[in-house]
């Protein structure tokens, strides 16, 4: 191999390489060294006292598809200023951090990808590209560049961020002036996002997503701060908006809630349509039965809404509506799982995503649309 060549296998300028190897699956291995200075950290003095070498092993960027370890040799010296503190010191290495297991521009790359995609995608991406990277070291570099020196955030976002995939969340908190990550929080709770906001008190305004959860955090930790929710949440609310009423008209039972008599007066126009939107078999349930409660008879109970009388008699038979019967014996359906639901509802564990996570590890195998559609109509 030339010295040209080999100068492309530098993890950057400073470092000598002196031989490339081979190592079959794993990769590539390049073994090099940075230039002897021996000059104290501690002191600044210099040393002509070696105390022998130091090897570091770093990943590095990729080579043809395949993993680049650089076995990289450092000096060692012994200090000979009386006074320094340190008796033994290793010369300075500028393409890594002091205990990084990965060059400084690999690090980079696990850092942006994890911002970008969460840890667990991140982790799948960075073993493609030749860099594996375990999530939890991705998380690491997103945090340390998070800790670096900045102005108090004033204007920022709180979104949950996957440590795994729709397995563990936790919570991003970015610089929306600056588009930096300023912390990530072990956790998504109203308790630790509090915290987070009560020692940061310059926070004016807060993004956030249709949670209950941050927006009770934000109440708790920042009542000084004003709540948006971001553009992200109101478009997908808009979607979930659009679905929802998409999804009723098509389960509609393709009867009139009201008769078409009915439908010639304006007035009654609009409460079917209103009626429309929430017309579901729970709706449906509850109107008959109110309507028989209030002492009015089968037959004025099927002009006001439609059903045959029969249908009436026999809703009129179950304590709760039929399809609900059905599915809360069906791990497909959410109702098989309503005590749970609710429970988290009370807990403030209100989002979509989190619910159909959460029941989804205690076996739920139905959709997350279903789920979405059921509960939002379950809890009005
Ligand atoms: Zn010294």
């Amino acid at each position: 191999m030339t010295t040209h060549s080999k100068k492309h296998w530098a993890p950057g300028s400073g470092v000598k390489v002196l031989r490339v190897a081979r190592m079959g699956k794993d990769g590539w291995k390049v073994y090099a060294s940075v230039p002897e200075k021996g000059i104290c950290p501690g002191c600044g003095m210099r040393s002509r006292r070696r105390h022998g070498w130091r090897h570091r092993r770093l990943q590095d960027y990729p080579a043809h598809g395949d993993t680049v370890t650089v076995e990289l040799r450092i000096g060692r010296w012994r200090c000979a200023f009386q006074d320094c503190s340190r008796s033994t010191f290793s010369d300075e290495v500028s393409v890594a951090a002091p205990h990084a297991r990965r060059t400084a521009r690999t690090a980079q790359i696990a850092s942006h990808l994890g911002h970008a995609t969460g840890g667990r995608p991140a982790e799948r991406l960075m073993r493609r590209l030749g860099m594996p990277v375990s999530d939890d070291t991705i998380l690491r570099h997103l945090k340390h560049n998070a800790a670096g020196a900045a102005p108090p955030a004033r204007i920022i976002g709180l979104d949950d961020w996957s440590w795994r995939k729709t397995w563990r969340y936790g919570t991003i908190v970015v610089d929306l002036e600056r588009r930096s990550v300023v912390d990530i929080l072990e956790d998504r709770s109203v308790e630790s996002a509090a915290h987070w906001l009560r020692r940061n008190p310059s926070v004016e305004v807060v993004s956030r997503d249709r949670c209950g959860l941050y927006a009770q955090a934000v109440r708790e930790g920042a009542p000084q701060a004003i709540q948006i929710a971001d553009r992200f949440h109101l478009v997908q609310n808009l979607r979930l908006a659009v679905e929802e009423q998409m999804s009723l008209s098509g389960r509609s039972t393709g009867r009139s809630i009201l008769s078409e008599q009915d439908n010639v007066d304006a007035a009654l126009h609009r409460r079917r349509a209103r009626l429309a939107h929430r017309q579901s078999r729970d709706q449906v349930f509850a109107t008959i039965h109110s309507l028989h409660s209030e002492g009015l008879s089968y037959c004025e109970i099927e002009r006001r809404t439609g059903y045959k009388r029969r249908t009436v008699a026999k809703w009129l038979k179950f304590e709760t509506p039929p399809d609900r019967r059905r599915a809360a014996l069906n791990p497909r359906s959410p109702w098989y799982f309503e005590k749970f639901l609710a429970q988290c509802w009370k807990d403030g564990n209100r989002c979509g995503r989190h619910l159909f996570h959460d029941v989804k590890q205690r076996g739920y195998t139905g959709s997350f649309s279903n789920l979405e559609r059921t509960w939002s109509v379950a809890q009005g």
